[in-house]
C-alpha cells in the first residue's frame, strides 16, 4: 500500500485527517508546524505528540520531501543551483539567488514540461510527471537548509508549467503562506504561466476565496515573449489554443477581481520580437492594467533551436545579444512611452540556472 506523505497536507486538510484518525484536531498544528515549519525529515521527528501517534503515523504515512543531489555555486552571481531528485527518482532542478537584501528561491512544479517552447530547455526534455505538493514545497525546505539562509521571495518559474498541475501548485501555496508554517507572505511569491483560458480566471477565484486567504496577494507573471499571435504560436506551441486576445481578457479579470499587478515576461530575441510594431502593441497592453514588463536576456539553453530562433544557432551570436545595444535601445523606446520596464539580470547563466535554461535528463 502507497503510504500518504504529510508534506502533501494543508493545515486543514490536516485536521480533518486527524478527525478521521479519531485524534484531537490540535494534533495537526503539532504536526504541521514540525513538518513545514521545522522541516522534519522523519515521522519520529516531530515533536509533541505522543509515541501511540508516532507509530501510527509511521505504519501509512511518510514526508515526501526532494533529496538534495548536487549544489553548483555561480562564480559571477550569488546564485545557486539545486539538483534535486524526488522519491520516484525524478529529477528536478530549484535556484537561489540572492540580490539586493532578497533570497529568491526558484521552485519547479514538474519533472519536465509538455508544453515545449522552442526557448525553454526544460521544454526540450519533455514530460516525466506532475510534483506532489509537499515535492514543491520541500524544495524551498531544503533550499533553507543547504544553503542557511532565509527565503524571502519565491518563483514558480522553475521546470514545469504551474497551470497544469493546477491543484497541487494551489495547494503549495497555501501551505508555504500559513503563519504555521515556514510562512511567506504572499504578495512576496509570483506565479508564472504561459497563459491557459480558464485558469488565469480560475486562479483569480480561487486566491479570492475566504478559505484561501493566506494567498491572497499572490502574484502572477505571463511569459507573454510577442504580443504577435503567429510568432507566439512558434514559440510557444499552447498558444495556439490560448489566443492572446483570451489571455489579456482573463488577466484584466484578474487585475480587477485580486488587485494584484501583473508582470509580462519578454525574453528579447533581437530582429524578431523588437521592431516598432511590437513597441506599439507592447505600449497599449501596458496600459490595458497596472503591469510592468521584464526583459530576459534569451540565454543559450544547449539544445537545437528550430525556427524562428534558428537563427540564433550559436553560442556566439548569443554572446552578441547579451552585450548588443540594441536591447538597451529597445527598452530605451519602451520607457520613452511610460511602459514600466525593467531590465532581469541574467543572475546564474554560467551554471545554466538562468531563465529558460533549466533541464536535467534522469538516468
Ligand atoms: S517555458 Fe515553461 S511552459 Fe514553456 S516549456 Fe519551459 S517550463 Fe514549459
Amino acid at each position: 500500500m502507497r503510504t500518504k506523505s504529510l508534506l502533501n497536507f494543508t493545515l486543514n486538510d490536516l485536521e480533518e485527517e486527524m478527525v478521521f484518525l479519531h485524534e484531537p484536531k490540535y494534533r495537526a498544528e503539532q504536526i504541521f508546524v514540525s513538518v513545514h515549519g521545522k522541516n522534519a525529515k522523519r515521522i519520529e521527528d516531530i515533536k509533541g505528540i505522543p509515541f501511540a501517534l508516532i507509530k501510527m503515523l509511521e505504519a501509512s504515512y511518510c514526508i515526501n520531501s526532494v533529496r538534495n543531489l548536487k549544489v553548483t555555486d555561480s562564480l559571477n552571481f550569488n546564485t545557486k543551483k539545486y539538483l534535486f531528485e524526488t522519491e520516484d527518482k525524478q529529477r528536478i532542478e530549484s535556484v537561489l539567488i540572492s540580490e539586493k537584501g532578497r533570497n529568491t528561491v526558484c521552485i519547479s512544479t514538474q519533472a519536465g514540461c509538455n508544453v515545449g517552447c522552442e526557448f525553454c530547455a526544460t521544454g526540450k526534455m519533455g514530460f516525466n510527471k506532475n510534483l506532489e505538493a509537499g515535492e514543491i514545497v520541500s524544495q524551498v525546505y531544503e533550499v533553507k537548509r543547504l544553503s542557511g539562509e532565509e527565503p524571502t521571495n519565491i518563483v514558480y518559474m522553475g521546470m514545469g508549467e504551474p497551470f497544469l498541475n493546477y491543484d497541487n501548485m494551489l495547494k503549495s501555496l497555501k501551505i508555504l503562506t500559513n503563519e504555521k508554517g515556514i510562512a511567506i507572505p504572499s504578495r512576496r511569491i509570483t506565479v508564472s504561466t504561459v497563459g491557459f483560458k480558464d485558469k488565469i480566471k480560475r486562479f483569480a477565484d480561487d486566491i479570492l476565496n475566504p478559505e484561501n486567504k493566506s494567498v491572497k496577494n499572490v502574484k502572477l507573471a505571463l511569459s507573454l515573449h510577442t504580443t504577435d499571435n503567429g510568432l507566439r504560436e512558434k514559440l510557444i506551441p499552447s498558444s495556439v489554443k490560448n489566443r492572446l486576445p483570451d489571455i489579456y481578457s482573463e488577466l484584466a479579470y484578474f487585475y480587477k477581481t485580486t488587485g494584484n499587478k501583473v508582470t509580462y515576461e519578454y525574453i528579447y530575441f533581437e530582429g524578431l520580437n523588437d521592431t516598432d510594431s511590437d513597441i506599439k502593441r507592447l505600449t497599449r497592453l501596458s496600459k490595458m492594467i497596472p503591469s510592468n514588463i521584464n526583459i530576459i536576456p534569451f540565454h543559450p539553453i544547449g539544445f537545437e533551436l528550430n525556427e524562428p530562433l534558428n537563427v540564433f544557432k550559436n553560442k556566439k551570436d548569443i554572446d552578441k545579444l547579451h552585450s548588443d545595444k540594441n536591447l538597451s535601445g529597445f527598452i530605451k523606446k519602451l520607457k520613452a512611452e511610460k511602459v514600466v520596464v525593467n531590465l532581469r539580470n541574467s543572475s546564474g547563466v554560467d551554471i545554466d540556472a538562468a531563465c529558460g535554461q533549466l533541464a536535467v535528463l534522469n538516468k
